[in-house]
């Protein structure tokens, strides 16, 4: 059936979805690849900022418990220079201090101690005897942390470690803001960040990927995070690459689609497909004339392609396509049907009248027909005994047993089974005897060389003894003159079929035809087609 305007609007909409899903498949998966991959660089830079605060500040502890061991206590000389030692030994390591009971400061490394500074709330570590807190100078930005080790004896020592030391160097997405780094101590003071003075700056702003580490030792924890924005920016190449790989793929696939589909257009076993589909294979009825009485035999169903514009197409265009293609198979039951639907009621009561379907080498290879001829048939007001059945001479049929078969199947239904254009093929006499039909037709090669050839009027005499001898019927296809009306019916051909009674008919015109020439059950007495010419 073809395919209306809407069809093909929403093929081609279906193609180019189609055709575009791979650009947006691939895109996708690159955003997700590229989330993920920034995602795992921010853990990383989350996890080793937390490893070097950790190790500062047991590099801090280390020197505190050293110290403590060297019971430095007063601010004497030696301890001073003990202190002076160690902050020059342990790099991050900025001050060193004596405390006393109530944690004033006593002295420094340098010596005396002036300066002013605020402590946050302190900390205790896991150790107990440890405690943090973070310290501001009250001129100078700035911070510290301040890792206090209590003595037994009263009084402790603190180390500073500078907020600098503690986070690692600020790198290139961190000093134009691509991305944050931010130390806390429990409880929320920050520490350090990067980039500088972005200590309030909000971390969970939308559109951003954040990491969060928090120490096991002590009580700090480290956020990263960056703007999803940035990330685009620094993937843009592979973004760039995978987006033109996939426009690639789309490109070849809108290629695809674009000529797939004039070329599913343009096959014609799809066309011919929908066509059957769409009921544009129709039958046209080519009447069949009894000779010595001058009615109507029957019609013999030819198929005709009416396209959508009402152009027909003959079958010589189109049967030889649907052979290859198998599609004969739907289009004879097709025909079939169309032919019982529209003939059904005036054949029902004309139980005399035949009608005749071509079928072709295939339909004799298996009991397929015999199944449809049932199915179609059965309880249709057209009796089984009312149909024909052709199968031309001119291909052979492959397997003669099984063809047999097949006839002597629709023989015992009632059906009759005929030999098309007899004389023109493979067969020969063999085939009439071996398989046993009911009628040939003789083709109309024979029929036009009547009067002109010797050996054509040879042929039709040997062939209307030999069918005389076997009781079958004879056909005379192709008759176009009065001539040749005359000269079968002289050698006794009871039943001719050509233009000079009718060509192949549509419907509604055998209808008439029937109608007006053959009452219903034969009622009243016949009116001879012929009378005149042929007596
Ligand atoms: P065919 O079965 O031998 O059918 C007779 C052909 O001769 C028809 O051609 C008919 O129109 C044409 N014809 C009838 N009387 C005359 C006449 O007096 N003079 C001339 N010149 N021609 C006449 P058509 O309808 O074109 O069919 C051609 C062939 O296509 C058929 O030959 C048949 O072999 C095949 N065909 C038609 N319909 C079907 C079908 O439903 N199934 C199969 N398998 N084949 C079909
Ligand atoms: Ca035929
Ligand atoms: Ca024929």
């Amino acid at each position: 059936m073809p395919k209306s305007g809407k069809w093909w609007i929403a093929a081609g909409a279906g193609g180019l979805l189609l055709a575009f899903a791979p650009f947006l498949a691939v895109d996708q998966a690159l955003r997700f690849y590229v989330e993920r991959q920034a995602q795992s660089r921010l853990d990383g830079l989350a996890s080793s900022a937390l490893g070097l605060v950790e190790m500062r500040l047991e590099q801090a502890t280390t020197t505190l418990v050293d110290l403590g061991a060297m019971r430095v206590d007063q601010c004497g000389p030696e301890a001073l220079a003990s202190m002076r030692r160690a902050v020059f030994a342990t790099n991050p390591l900025k001050e060193l201090s004596i405390l006393d009971a109530s944690r004033r400061t006593l002295c420094t490394h340098f010596g005396i101690f002036a300066e002013e500074r605020t402590l946050s709330r302190e900390l205790n570590l896991s150790s107990r005897r440890l405690s943090l807190a973070m310290v501001r100078f009250r001129d100078r930005p700035e911070r510290a942390l301040q890792l206090r080790l209590e003595r037994a004896g009263g009084g402790s020592i603190a180390a500073l470690v500078p907020d600098d030391a503690l986070l690692p160097e600020a790198s290139q997405e961190e000093t134009n803001g691509s991305r944050r780094l931010r130390l806390t101590l429990d409880g929320g003071e920050v520490i350090a960040a990067r980039p500088d003075g972005e200590e309030g700056g909000s971390f969970d702003e939308e559109g951003s990927l954040a990491a969060r580490r928090h120490s096991e030792r002590f009580p700090i924890s480290v956020d990263a995070e960056r703007g999803r924005g940035t990330i685009a920016e620094e993937y843009r190449d592979i973004l760039l690459i995978g987006r033109l790989g996939a426009s690639v793929v789309t490109a070849f696939a809108l290629i695809f689609v674009g000529l797939s589909i004039p070329r599913e257009r343009n096959d014609p076993a799809v066309e011919l497909k929908r066509a059957i589909a769409n009921g544009e294979i129709i039958p046209f009825y080519q009447p069949l004339v009894d000779l010595k009485t001058g009615q109507i035999h029957g019609a013999e169903v030819l198929a005709r392609w009416r396209r959508p514009d009402g152009a027909l197409i003959p079958p010589v265009r189109f049967i030889p396509l649907a052979e290859e293609s198998g599609l004969i198979y739907d289009m004879t039951r097709v025909l079939m049907r169309r032919a019982r639907d529209e003939m059904g009621a005036l054949y029902g009561a004309r139980p005399r009248i035949k009608i005749g379907f071509n079928l072709f080498a295939g339909h004799f290879s298996d009991g397929r027909i015999v199944a449809d001829v049932k199915e179609i048939f059965g309880g249709s007001p057209i009796a089984f005994d009312q149909i024909v059945l052709e199968v031309t001479e001119r291909s052979p049929l492959a397997d003669l047993a099984e063809a047999r078969q097949v006839i002597a199947a629709l023989q015992a239904l009632g059906c009759q089974v005929g030999i098309d254009d007899v004389g023109t093929g493979h067969g020969g006499l063999s085939y009439l005897l071996k398989l046993g039909v009911d009628l040939i037709k003789i083709d109309k090669m024979f029929v036009d060389a009547l009067g002109t050839e010797r050996y054509s009027q040879t042929i039709i005499e040997t062939l209307a003894e030999l069918a005389r001898n076997m009781k079958i019927e004879v056909v005379a296809e192709g008759v176009e003159t009065f001539e040749q009306v005359e000269y079968l019916r002289a050698k006794d051909i009871r039943i001719a079929q050509g233009y000079v009674f009718a060509p192949p008919l549509p419907g509604s015109s055998y209808a008439a035809l029937l109608e007006a020439m053959e009452k219903p059950r034969s009622a009243i007495v016949p009116t001879p087609l012929f009378a005149q010419r042929a007596s």
